[in-house]
Parts: C-alpha cells; sequence; structure tokens
C-alpha cells in the first residue's frame, strides 16, 4: 500500500489539529507538513494532497498556490462561493491531471441526512428544517442547512409537489423562519451543542424526523480521510463528499 504525503494547512486551528490527529493516525499516510497563518506555503513539504481548514479568506489562495504546484488538495473551509470554485476551475485548465476537493461537510452522517431527506422529500407534503449549533457560530443558516433546503426543493420540483401548505397570514416577528426555496428553515443557537439539524416531514396523520448529530469535530475525520484517499484519483474539481461515497 502507497502512502499519502499530507500537508495540512490551518494546522493550528481546532478542525487542522485534529485532520493532524487524524492523519498521523492514519497507516496509509504520512504527515509531512504542518502549515498555519504566517507559514510560507512552498512546495508544502512535498506532499502528494494538502488539506485545508482555515478560513474563507485564505483558503481561496491556499488552493491556487496547491494547484500550481501540481498538490491535490481537500478543502473543508466553508464560504466558497461559485464565483471563488469557478476561479479554481480556471486553475485547474492549467493542471488537467490536479484534483480538487471542496466539502462543506465531512460528516458522513450530514452527508447520509441529507440524501435521505432528498430521497423522502417526494413523498410528503410538508417539509421544515431545523439546524442546531454552538453560540459562536457567526453565519445562519449553516450551510448544511441551506443545502439540503435546496435539495428538497429540487426534489419537490421535480415530483411535481407545489407549496408547502401554509395558511400563515401574519408573522412581524419571523416566526416562521427562513424560506430557502420555499423551504422554512429554524436556527437555533445554544450552549452545549456541537452541530445538528433536523429535517421534519409531514403527511395527513403521519411524520417523518431524520436527524443527525455531530457531537464532536472527530466525526469529521473518516469524511476527510476518505476525502483525501480519493481526491489523489478524481482530477478536477469535486464539490461535495457525496461523490466520493459511491451513494
Ligand atoms: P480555527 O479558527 O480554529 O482554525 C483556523 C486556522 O487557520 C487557525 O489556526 C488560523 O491561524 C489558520 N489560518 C488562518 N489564515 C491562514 C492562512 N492564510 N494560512 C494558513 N493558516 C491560516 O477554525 P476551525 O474551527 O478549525 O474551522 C476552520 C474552517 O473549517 C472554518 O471555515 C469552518 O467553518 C470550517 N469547518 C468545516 C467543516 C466541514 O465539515 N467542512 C467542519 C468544521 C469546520
Amino acid at each position: 500500500m502507497d502512502t499519502i504525503r499530507v500537508a495540512v494547512i490551518g494546522a493550528a486551528g481546532r478542525m487542522g489539529s485534529t485532520v493532524c490527529d487524524a492523519v498521523e493516525g492514519a497507516d496509509d499516510m504520512e504527515l509531512v507538513a504542518r502549515i498555519d497563518d504566517g507559514d510560507d506555503l512552498g512546495d508544502l513539504g512535498g506532499a502528494q494532497v494538502a488539506v485545508d481548514f482555515t478560513v474563507p479568506d485564505a483558503s481561496p489562495g491556499n488552493v491556487a498556490h496547491c494547484i500550481s504546484r501540481g498538490v491535490h488538495v481537500v478543502v473543508g473551509t466553508t464560504g466558497w462561493t461559485q464565483e471563488r470554485l469557478d476561479a479554481v476551475r480556471r486553475d485547474l485548465l492549467e493542471h488537467p491531471e490536479v484534483g480538487v476537493l471542496v466539502a462543506p461537510n465531512f460528516a458522513l452522517g450530514a452527508v447520509l441526512m441529507m440524501r435521505f431527506a432528498q430521497e423522502a422529500a417526494r413523498f410528503y407534503e410538508s417539509v421544515e428544517i431545523v439546524e442546531l449549533h454552538h453560540p459562536r457560530k457567526v453565519d445562519a443558516p449553516s450551510g448544511t442547512a441551506a443545502n439540503t433546503a435546496r435539495m428538497i426543493a429540487a426534489a419537490r420540483a421535480d415530483a411535481g409537489l407545489g407549496p408547502v401548505p401554509d395558511a400563515t397570514e401574519h408573522d412581524p416577528d419571523g416566526a416562521r423562519g427562513a424560506q430557502i426555496e420555499g423551504i422554512r428553515t429554524h436556527a437555533v443557537r445554544m450552549r452545549g451543542l456541537v452541530a445538528h439539524q433536523e429535517v421534519l416531514f409531514g403527511a395527513e396523520g403521519e411524520s417523518l424526523t431524520i436527524r443527525h448529530d455531530s457531537y464532536d469535530r472527530v466525526s469529521f475525520m473518516p469524511g476527510v480521510l476518505t476525502g483525501v484517499r480519493g481526491v489523489v484519483s478524481r482530477p478536477g474539481l469535486t464539490v461535495g463528499l457525496e461523490n466520493y461515497l459511491d451513494l
């Protein structure tokens, strides 16, 4: 079995340091560089794959550097806009052998929750999403909740379902939550929580709740390691871990 040489960018951070531990614990990987803010990326310690968990303003530059050096990249940093992804695609034209995986959520259960919600969507007239996170989170709703809403909306449209029934006429304080492509999405911020999401489906006389809970950031590591193993043989840009899971 070939060992994959891995560099971690954002290595001093909460996610980055957990990734360093996971890479060091994997039999088929070698951690060759721990890089953080202010360090020179250089040749990334001779890495084949770089893992980026930094900040939205730094990540695109790091990815561009890796691509220019022919290093595959697994990106967990959030905040990737369509424009930024398009820039990655353009950079990859010059280096078509390089693989880049951008995954907004590396928790396998979260990816499965989204897939199961997409499957269930066409069978239920009503659906709402509740995402629950720690109070330090600065954006709402979570990217995962917004993605789930878009996937459900697309599945409903394909099935010819109309709007979710809702007689609300008066909601001055926004009690009914945000609407993302017609799907009501609610954000809870609470001390003690990590990252959680429920998708509630309803039909006459029944309901189905699909719930995922991340209790610890180690929950992201199997997905990150799957990304590292997969990215070396998947050239081009892939968005979403689900594309590596053969679902
Ligand atoms: P953090 O603040 O603990 O860590 C970020 C690290 O990046 C810090 O050590 C910081 O010094 C470093 N950094 C900043 N700029 C840098 C640069 N230019 N070059 C190198 N290093 C730089 O944050 P965190 O909780 O570890 O989260 C990191 C990112 O991962 C966030 O965007 C977060 O939303 C995201 N995240 C994604 C997932 C997922 O499953 N995809 C899961 C959790 C967190």
